[in-house]
């Protein structure tokens, strides 16, 4: 007997007929011998419709009030998942994260689980009952409702899988695993049978909104095995293990793509020492992530800075910089929300040399201009045109080979 957690998304959860073939897939594994603990998401676009919902009342919800708000979507499919369980005559309890509990940190919109009591899922699962874990949502040391970020259900899951030291966590969605690319908008996109915690890490990070980025680290962080698989056919999916030697012989493993980001540019900036502390504190004091910075070769004691920021916080960003700019006599403050983050991803690449003059050939013979590029050790990262993403990961995902089996 095994302890597993599936967790299904609400791309699996859009109506009754969905949640009733999820139903059955849990029920094989109850029938298997296991104890199953189950994490659902909102069904489909309902938390995106809560949201718009407050933001029919104002700009800036409050945070506190917005995470009561969008954490009802999962407590209708835990007691809608758990009435029918036992209409079918399964023995099943839904629970809220403060049911639970899953202690999480104070950051309304973007908690992070620090606790799981697994004592209340123990109990019920040694019961026979099958546990259905309300993901997305937390309850922070007030008891107040938190929630995780956009597509937290994913580290619920993954979280209570290594609070319970679960056999595996089961991520069920609506493609077959973790592909090469995006399947969406990549069709010779190739489903995967391993990919490792760092690739996955990297690939989360950058875009490849399969997996959310919390959810893998915690995943390494506890040796937590997932499996990332499709709700709807039978077949295996992706693991998503720690790295061996077989996975080095791959130079790019996949391509990750990026829509939610902007592009802000401060020009003729003084170029004098504290000048970026001064420009960067307020933005990262208002809890705005900056991701790549740009800076030029200072020319008669000026310079040009630019950096990005996610999307939706970018008109807040720009307030930010606005001010700073005119304070330390910046020329101008420059903005564009039409970018895209375009990037190559690999364990493979910290041994290989002309990986990234390849990346920036194919998309110059695609008349591709790249506005900015970041690499790592197992990554390359180039800002774009929103409008060239599609074709961008295209001509990547062929001039690597992604589409030809290993
Ligand atoms: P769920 O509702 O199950 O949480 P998500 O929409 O959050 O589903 O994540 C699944 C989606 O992630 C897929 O439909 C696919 O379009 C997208 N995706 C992006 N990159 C990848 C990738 N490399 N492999 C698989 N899916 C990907
Ligand atoms: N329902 C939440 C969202 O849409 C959480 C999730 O789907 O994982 O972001
Ligand atoms: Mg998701």
């Amino acid at each position: 007997m095994a302890v597993i957690v599936q967790k299904f998304g609400g791309t699996s959860l859009g109506n009754i007929e969905s949640i009733k073939k999820v139903a059955k897939r849990v029920i094989k594994t109850k029938k298997a011998g296991h104890e199953v603990v189950v994490v659902l998401s909102a069904m489909a676009g309902e938390t995106d419709k809560l949201i718009s919902l407050a933001h029919e009342i104002c700009e800036n919800p409050d945070p506190r009030e917005l995470d009561v708000l969008i954490s009802t979507g999962e407590q209708v499919t835990v007691a809608l998942f758990a009435i029918l369980l036992n209409s079918l005559g399964y023995s099943a309890k839904s629970f809220l994260a403060h049911q639970v509990r899953i202690y999480t940190d104070n950051f309304h919109g973007r908690a992070r689980i620090h606790d799981i009591d697994t004592q209340k899922i123990i109990k019920e699962l040694r019961n026979g009952t099958i546990v259905v874990v309300a993901g997305f949502q937390g309850s922070n040391d007030q008891g107040d409702i938190t929630t995780l970020g956009r597509g937290g259900s994913d580290t619920t899951a993954v979280a209570i899988a290594a609070a319970l030291n679960a056999n595996i966590c089961e991520i069920y969605t609506d493609v077959e695993g973790v592909y090469t690319t995006d399947p969406d908008i990549c069709p010779k996109a190739r489903k995967l049978k391993r990919i490792s915690y760092d690739e996955m890490l990297e690939m989360a990070s950058l875009g490849a909104k399969v997996l959310q980025i919390r959810s893998v680290e915690f995943a390494k962080k506890y040796h937590v095995p997932i499996h990332v698989r499709s709700s709807f056919v039978e077949e295996n999916g992706t693991m998503v293990i720690p790295e061996d030697k077989d996975m080095e012989r791959v130079v790019v493993s996949g391509i990750a793509y990026d829509k939610d980001q902007a592009r802000i540019t401060i020009t003729k900036v003084p170029d004098r020492p504290g000048i970026a502390s001064k420009i960067f504190a307020p933005i990262t004091g208002a809890g705005i992530v900056v991701d790549m910075i740009l800076q030029n070769t200072s020319a008669y004691g000026f310079t040009d800075m630019t950096f990005t920021v996610p999307r939706n916080e970018f008109k807040k960003a720009m307030e930010l910089v606005s001010v700073t700019a005119k304070e330390v006599g910046a020329e101008e403050v420059l903005g564009d929300e039409g970018i895209a983050k375009v990037s190559i991803v690999g364990v493979g690449m910290r041994s290989h040399a002309g990986i990234a003059s390849k990346m920036f050939t194919t998309l110059a013979d695609e008349n591709i201009n790249i506005m900015m590029i970041s690499t790592s050790e197992i990554k390359i990262s180039c800002v774009i045109d929103e409008k060239y993403t599609e074709l961008a990961v295209r001509a990547l995902h062929d001039a690597f080979g992604l589409d030809k089996p290993r």
